[in-house]
């Protein structure tokens, strides 16, 4: 049986060895990345200077320009081996997309030359019609194109067939619609720079560009390859369907921080090497609660570049997981009863000054800065809280969110102690009536005293879905397996669209003759008034929270059809219309993408699960069963007494019941599935496969489970639990 050969071969794995090109880092750091510093050399001075300007404004490179580079970047690719070079992109099917061409070309006798025009870098033509675009292609042009994003450094990509020059780049349909994660981002970020800089020129008329910062903790399970294989559920899925609670699960809370087994580090070490040379910034690593579950974590990148990094690193860990011998699983959830993964997105915004704009400063005026951008961040998030959960919604993120281990699924801030006592002082101090001087000099002073360093790690909510952690909110609710992209652009928007709301109110209060600190602390005090009910401190896993969300209006979607009705409700049109993010044919085409996705992973879930307890449990249990059967008939034989074998009878019955129940719900399931497929409209349907056909799941695995507890452990086909998340 595969189970026991995969257990055989997973128990007897040595680390593979790994050799880090130079003890320092700084050796190899970016080797393989067409990084400043590189195109400062192959470039000259004035080019390089001109592609800078580009990236940092976000304007276009003009093709003479575009031409030199890619001179520049042929040259070094072909110099660093590299025989193919790719648009590497991220469409919404959440993985990465590459189409390789080589560098050569034939010349007109026919000989061999190695070419890369600027054409070949600026743009190139995928089918766009093989990537999800959610009725684009049947309302637009289906061909789309890549076009090269100039923010995010070229990269060289290793593997068995050679080296590749991978080129970011964005997806656009013909007609300009958006069709991947990236083009969407750059345009939130435009608008957040356009409605931050005035507001930053309040306190700081120097500032003249401002950009966000994103640090992305990735969490993940690693699992031997042959126990992986032996599990077509996993394999189909990327979840565990069945499996009984291991008898030692995650109560000892033994494996947090706990030493890394040796096949681990060894693939932990390699992936740090692997990305620092393409110039992903990983810095930590460590166990998380769950056995077999890890966690890693960059430094903090321009967001854009940020991105970028974690779908090259999901890219990463899946080739050297490989490697060694081990499966990669990033879904939120691949066993049931364990700790599930996130992906904390740790955010900021940072100045052309060097600004952290959510870090408190040590005057009163720096503090003033500091409370600005923080409570219009309060503000947009409380406007927009459903966005936001719509933001992180998948099939996968279903199982985490609500699910006492995760960040609920409700919407809400955790400020702690210190700032939610500041803002309360000025909700109390500052007066509708002008302020006296006296009044002013008092509040000034204790803005002032906000301590410059709040990263106090006592204060430290853990159930929070958005939590502010001292220099930075970090949005917790994000899925391991998303494209932080998509979330991070509803984010970006909506503080950009408050910020501009901001700055029109404090414009209106000036023009009215109010200073401008007086101006901005009314409006900031009426925010806080305003946003009161999205500010929770306590514990977000309670049910007292459940009914106390509720009374103060906050919603609690708990799956992701519904969800997803955020993305298309006439607020959030105008709030990406208005910022020139998408078109209201975009968001529906999104909004379509999104609710076939999830149509799809249950569909395939479901199945999957009515192949895999038809053709593998029952089989063991009717296998198990007409064991118990002889044995029974045996000793009935020998004419032994009725209590010698009443204990099998027990279990015989126990076996048909499990059965029985099974059956009938796989069949229900197909009947349920059948009738969803029949539905038109797309959300309806996807409706109909949570409420209809998932239903059956959970009866369905509770007797497979329940088989697994009394089937001979030699009967049962697929691994359990605790084989499954042990790695020796
Ligand atoms: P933890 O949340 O576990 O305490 P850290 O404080 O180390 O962890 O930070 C987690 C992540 O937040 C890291 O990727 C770190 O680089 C990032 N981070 C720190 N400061 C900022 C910032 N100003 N903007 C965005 N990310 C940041
Ligand atoms: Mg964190």
């Amino acid at each position: 049986m595969l189970r026991f050969t995969a257990l055989e071969k997973s128990s007897n794995r040595a680390p593979v060895p790994v050799n880090p090109p130079s003890s320092k880092v700084s050796d190899y750091y970016g080797v393989n990345v067409f990084d400043k510093e590189k195109m400062h050399k192959h470039l000259s001075k004035e080019v390089y200077k001109q592609v800078m300007e580009a990236t940092n404004t976000g304007q276009r490179i003009d093709r003479k320009v575009a031409e030199l580079v890619a001179a520049a970047m042929k040259s070094w690719a072909i110099s660093m081996g590299a025989t193919h070079y790719t648009h590497w992109f991220q469409p919404l099917t959440g993985t990465t997309a590459e189409k390789h061409d080589a560098f050569f070309e034939l010349s007109d006798d026919g000989r061999a030359i190695e070419t890369f025009s600027s054409s070949a870098l600026v743009q190139q033509e995928p089918d766009a019609s093989s990537f999800p675009n959610g009725g684009i292609r049947n309302t637009f042009e289906a061909r789309g194109y890549t076009a090269w994003d100039p923010s995010s450094p070229a990269f060289i990509m290793d593997s068995v067939a050679g080296r590749t020059l991978c080129i970011p780049t964005i997806f656009v349909s013909y007609t300009g619609e958006t069709l991947d994660y990236k083009a969407p981002l750059l345009k939130a970020l435009n608008a957040l720079n356009q409605a931050a800089v005035p507001v930053c020129q309040y306190f700081d008329k120097n500032v003249t560009s401002v950009y966000s910062t994103l640090g992305i903790e990735q969490e993940y399970f690693l699992v031997d390859i042959d126990m992986f294989n032996a599990r077509p559920d996993l394999e189909m899925t990327g979840r565990t369907l069945f499996g009984a609670t291991a008898a030692k699960g995650q109560q000892l809370e033994d494996h947090y921080f706990g030493s890394i087994p040796a096949r681990v580090l060894s693939f932990m070490a390699e992936l740090e090497i692997e990305s620092l040379k393409l110039g992903i910034p990983l810095k930590t690593r460590h166990n998380e609660v769950a056995p077999s579950q890890f966690e890693c974590a960059p430094v903090f990148e321009d967001i854009n570049l940020a991105v970028d990094h974690n779908s090259l690193l999901m890219d990463l860990m899946e080739k050297i997981a490989r490697k060694h011998h081990f499966k990669i699983l990033l879904h939120e959830k691949p066993y049931a009863g364990i700790n599930g993964s996130g992906k904390h997105n740790n955010w900021s915004l940072s100045t052309s000054t060097g600004k952290n704009l959510l870090s408190p400063g040590n005057s009163p005026k720096s503090n003033l800065m500091f409370l600005t951008f923080f409570i219009n961040t309060i503000k947009a998030v409380h406007e927009h809280a459903d966005l936001m959960r719509a933001s992180i919604a998948s099939a996968s993120n279903d199982h985490r969110l609500g699910a006492n281990e995760a960040p609920p699924a409700i919407m809400s801030i955790f400020l702690g102690q210190q700032l939610s006592a500041v803002l309360d002082e000025i909700e109390k101090s500052v007066k509708d009536k002008k302020m006296t001087p006296e009044e002013k000099t008092a509040l000034k002073l204790n803005i002032g005293k906000i301590p410059e360093i709040l990263l106090d790690n006592t204060d430290r909510n853990r159930t929070s879905p958005f939590a502010f952690t001292g220099n930075k909110f970090e949005f917790r609710a994000v899925g391991s397996t998303a494209n932080c992209g998509h979330p991070m652009t509803v984010l970006n928007t909506i503080v950009a669209d408050q910020l501009k709301k901001f700055h029109v109110e404090v414009e209106a209060l000036a023009k009215k003759g109010m200073k401008n600190d007086e101006a901005i602390l009314k409006v900031l005090r009426k925010y806080i008034v305003e946003t009161k009910a999205i500010r929770f401190e306590g514990n977000g896993y309670s049910e007292e929270w459940k009914k106390e969300a509720k009374k103060r209006g906050l919603n609690n979607i708990t799956t992701t059809p519904t969800a997803l009705d955020a993305f298309v409700s006439k607020k959030t049109m105008s709030l990406f219309e208005s910022n020139n993010i998408f078109n209201h044919r975009e968001l529906e085409a999104r909004h379509e993408i999104m609710l076939e996705t999830y149509i799809k992973k249950i569909q395939i879930e479901s199945r999957v699960m009515g192949v895999v307890a038809t053709n593998h449990i029952i089989p063991a249990a009717i296998k198990y069963q007409h064991l118990l059967v002889q044995n029974v008939e045996g000793l009935m034989d020998i004419k032994m007494p009725r209590e010698t074998y009443s204990a099998q009878v027990e279990i015989i019955k126990a076996i048909s019941n499990h059965i029985t129940v099974i059956k009938k719900n796989c069949d229900a399931m197909l009947e349920a599935r059948k009738k969803a497929n029949a539905i038109d409209n797309v959300r309806s349907r996807a409706i109909a496969y949570c409420d209809k056909v998932k239903l059956h799941f959970d009866e369905i695995r509770y007797h497979v489970d329940k088989l697994e507890l009394i089937v001979d452990d030699e009967c049962w086909p697929l691994p359990k639990y605790r084989e499954m998340v042990t790695i020796r």
